[in-house]
């Protein structure tokens, strides 16, 4: 399912792929590049907040942390 994401930071539209309703993860605009986490409830944007590169780098580092014990399991 494609969702769209007005930036905040530029006001442009942009999709992303979401696999369920609910969403809390990274969004990065197309346009403007700016990089936000984004907080997605039944299909409406409630929250979002600026994230760095740091901050995705270690977000996404934890997720394939998590993963990897998901397959130990
Ligand atoms: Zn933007």
């Amino acid at each position: 399912m494609l969702k769209k994401i007005k930036c905040p930071a530029c006001q442009v539209e942009g999709t992303m792929s979401l696999v369920e309703l609910d969403y809390i993860g990274p969004y990065r605009c197309w346009k403007c590049r700016a990089l936000f986490t984004v907080e997605i409830k039944n299909d409406e944007l409630v929250s979002y907040k600026y994230l760095s590169e740091e901050e995705l780098k270690k977000q996404q580092e934890l997720r394939e942390t998590q993963n990897k014990y998901k397959k130990d399991d």
